[in-house]
């Protein structure tokens, strides 16, 4: 409101001015007629800044208690979408300089033709006695319709001009982009989208173009969607199937065909359907027996179609324009299609003193641009080193008796048996390299950690290989030492785990950054005690609190997913791989800068093998300079891509932490301001904190929670552990922060005034919704229209689905 406040305003007084210069025309028809235009617009300009926001609060409010998982309402999304309706839409904008032009002509022609006629009857009045005909009856007629002639030709102007001369192709353009901005900005599955309420308001508006607003982006999602997946007709002659149309073959004849030469592939479409069917071709076969990957996938298709859930839901999934080649025995079986996932960049990230521009596959909108603020309040680079390489496979294998066990276990600790291992191990493979053999007991049981370099794979295949070579050594002088599993979840792969955060697993890198203090306040928009303060609460402290294993960071994984899925890399191993710890100092003689860090003991990155081989994937790669295996120091790229991820997570980290000490910023900046503009109750104020003494459920659902309590439970709410009233003061000092002392009412509204100085336990301008606290006092929820918090400059940076 505080953004479309005064451009409305003025929007409502220029409209008013310009329809009630026709009040005074002059023309009773006219005049009339304005007045009540007037009027509308009155209603409508009240309306619009009393029901509408009071209605979107309670939608707001209702919908955020209702949610479960991410808040349905993404405010950044919301208060984005009313700066984009705020820009000037040429045609709204053109029908007003018209309609402003038109009303000012009939204003004009009206009072010139009325002074006309005075005139002209005087004249004829007098000639009246001189002349038998009557002339002035013609201009009586013209007087009397004048007013409908003004407005007939008004008419037909506006008709010509937009329907003979206005260019189709641009409205259908504004047409179809507004169609397709809900998809684009969607930034959650409810389909509750801020967005979707501004449509309504939009569609209300804009009522006659509805329907064809409708078929348009029908018709539009269908265009889009035929250019991609819906092949089956041309499919048929494009693979030479030439015979589609007839019905198909017995089985039998079909199954002679088969074993005849010509083999499956001689078959229709609908017989080998028939045949994979009736079992005699298997369907992961197809792509074998065809030789022809894409008719699989598109037999495939045929064949799973009746069996999915809904008839036609594949047909938005797209399965031409692929090179399955690289997909077959590498990435995927029982191919369908493939999931196009959209990829942004940031960048550029100095690191190393190399720029990067670093590509990010993502659906979480905003993930990409706050990145890339991180990556722009990095002016001095990063510097990112890896420590230590080394993949891991740990077998379980069990022996007779425990104490059998322990003389394994100590044999393998010796340096000479260990280089013996080594042998058998590093035999299996060019780059793999045994470094380290860590060994786990449990009774009789030894799991087997094999740690080794596998040059730039990320090295699982390499590493279970050459664990099965040393295995098989170790046989030699134990040969009643039996091999359960060659993977006994001691590696870790893909699971949380403390080894991995500890010992590490793949590269494990440190990577840190020096941002001067005139970024943080100027593309940070916050100062480095309060980043400071947010990373020892947040991920320090909160994550300890938390028992995170590996978790001492703010959304590590979004970054490290998304590069992930840009470059191959497998994204199951976003589990170990995102382990982080995110460091933050005040940095420089006065402590005026900030010194950050990101350790990551446990990045499984690779550039040769898997996914990385995929022409997209790959292209990714070769945006870094990293694809393939490096010709001269094999294990070179996949170490840099290593430094590379740790550098795009310092700087999200960043950007972030920036955006939560931000928020706490504004936060305290609010009620700091409200305090002393002497709002205050005195009638409301609480004492003793406030607090209430039950589990208090503290909403969300307010701007300013939405984007500053990070941490808050994924339904929007967070519960606050009992704090009893009566020692409420001292606990909550007793985490460094200052007690809420007295509160304002708005409305039904009690809003905290005094912001918590230190932490943000509990959060300022958190709302406790429908307790009943010590005061006596009901304390209800806040209906969130602060207005400084719709301003997007306060949250440029939204939350993340990292809380
Ligand atoms: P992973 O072990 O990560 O699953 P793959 O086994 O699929 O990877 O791919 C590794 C393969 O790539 C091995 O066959 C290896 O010999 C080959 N290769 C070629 N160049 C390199 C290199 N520079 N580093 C590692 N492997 C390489």
């Amino acid at each position: 409101m505080a953004r479309l406040g005064p451009s409305l305003t003025l929007d409502t007084i220029v409209e008013a001015l310009v329809i009630g210069a026709g009040t005074l025309s002059g023309v009773s028809r006219l005049e009339q007629m304005c007045a009540f235009a007037c009027m509308s617009i009155v209603v409508n300009y009240i309306v619009f800044m009393t029901f509408f926001p009071a209605c979107l609060s309670l939608v707001l409010e209702l919908s955020n208690r209702c949610s479960s998982g991410q808040p349905p309402w993404q405010m950044a999304t919301l208060a984005r979408a009313m700066v984009e309706e705020e820009k000037p839409n040429p045609v709204v904008q053109r029908v007003k300089v018209i309609m402003s032009a038109g009303l000012l002509l009939v204003h004009g022609i009206t009072r010139w033709s009325l002074s006309l006629s005075s005139n002209t009857v005087t004249l004829m009045d007098n000639a009246s006695f001189n002349s038998s005909t009557d002339p002035h009856v013609i201009v009586r007629l013209l007087d009397a319709g004048l007013d409908h002639i003004v407005f007939m030709v008004i008419l037909v102007a506006l008709i010509v001009k937009y329907v003979l001369f206005e260019s189709q192709g641009q409205l259908e353009e504004n047409l179809i982009h507004d169609s397709l901005q809900p998809s684009q900005d969607s930034l959650d599955n409810s389909g509750l989208s801020g967005k979707g309420i501004l449509r309504q308001r939009t569609r209300i508006r804009t009522v006659s173009f509805n329907s064809h607003w409708e078929e348009l982006a029908m018709a539009t999602s269908k265009e889009d969607r035929g250019t991609q997946t819906e092949i089956p007709k041309t499919y048929i002659k494009e693979h030479g199937d030439e015979d589609e149309d007839k019905p198909p073959r017995s089985l039998e004849e079909c199954v002679a065909v088969m074993n005849s030469q010509g083999g499956v592939r001689s078959l229709t479409n609908k017989e080998i359907v028939q045949m994979v069917e009736k079992k005699h071709v298997p369907s992961y076969k197809l792509e074998t027996v065809l030789g022809n990957p894409l008719r699989a996938v598109g037999i495939r298709r045929a064949i799973v179609a009746p069996h999915t859930a809904k008839h036609g839901s594949m047909d938005a999934l797209p399965y031409d324009n692929y090179d399955y080649t690289k997909v077959m025995g590498v990435c995927c079986e029982n191919v369908i299609g493939y999931v196009p996932i959209p990829v942004g960049v940031v960048g550029p990230l100095l690191m190393n003193g190399k720029k990067y521009m670093v590509p990010m596959a993502t659906t979480e909108g905003c993930l990409v641009a706050s990145t890339n603020r991180g990556c722009r309040a990095l002016v001095n680079g990063v510097k990112s080193t890896v420590i230590r390489d080394g993949m891991t496979r740990a077998p379980s294998v069990r022996l007779p008796t425990a104490a059998r066990a322990t003389e394994v276990y100590t044999w393998t600790r010796n340096r000479e048996n260990f280089a013996i291992i080594k042998e058998g191990f590093d035999s299996t493979s060019r780059f793999a390299r045994l470094q380290e053999l860590h060994v786990g007991i449990a009774g009789r049981l030894l799991y087997m950690r094999f740690v080794a370099q596998t040059g730039d794979a990320m090295g699982m295949n390499m590493v279970s290989k050459g664990t099965e070579a040393g295995l098989k050594t170790l046989k030699k002088y134990f040969p009643d030492l039996e091999v359960l599993s060659v993977s006994g979840n001691y590696c870790v792969d893909k699971k949380p785990s403390a080894i991995n955060w500890i010992e590490g697993r793949g590269k494990s890198v440190v990577c840190e950054g020096i941002v001067p203090s005139k970024v943080v306040t100027s593309i940070l928009k916050t100062t480095v005690a309060a980043l400071v303060e947010a990373n020892i609460t947040k991920n320090l402290v909160g994550s300890s609190l938390a028992g995170s294993i590996g978790g001492n960071n703010a959304h590590a994984a979004n970054i490290v997913a998304a590069v992930y899925i840009a470059c191959g890399q497998d994204p199951a191993q976003v589990v170990g791989s995102s382990n982080c710890m995110t460091l933050m100092e005040a940095w420089g003689e006065k402590g005026e800068d900030l010194h950050i860090t990101v350790t990551m003991p446990s990045l499984e990155v690779g550039t040769v093998g898997g996914g990385t081989g995929l022409g997209p994937q790959s292209a990714c790669l070769t945006m870094l300079g990293v694809k393939g295996a490096h010709q001269e120091n094999p294990g070179e790229n996949a170490c840099q891509l290593a430094k590379i991820i740790a550098g795009t997570v310092l700087a999200g980290e960043l950007s972030l932490m920036s955006a939560l000490a931000a928020g706490h910023l504004v936060k305290s900046h609010l009620a700091h301001n409200r305090a002393k503009s002497g709002t205050s109750s005195p009638s409301a104020s609480i004492t003793n904190g406030g607090v209430p003494t039950a589990a208090a459920t503290i909403t969300t659902s307010s701007v300013t929670d939405i984007s500053t309590n990070a941490d808050s439970h994924p339904t929007g709410k967070a519960v606050v552990p009992a704090i009893n009233s009566s020692t409420t003061s001292d606990k909550v000092e007793a985490f460094g922060a200052k007690p809420i002392t007295n509160c304002f009412e708005r409305g039904n509204t009690i809003v905290n005034k005094a912001a918590t100085q230190k932490t943000n336990l509990p959060p300022t301008g958190v709302v406790i919704d429908g307790k009943q606290g010590d005061s006596g006092l009901s304390e209800k929820a806040v209906t969130s229209n602060m207005s400084p918090c719709l301003d997007p400059a306060n949250f440029s940076v939204p939350h993340f689905s990292d809380r």
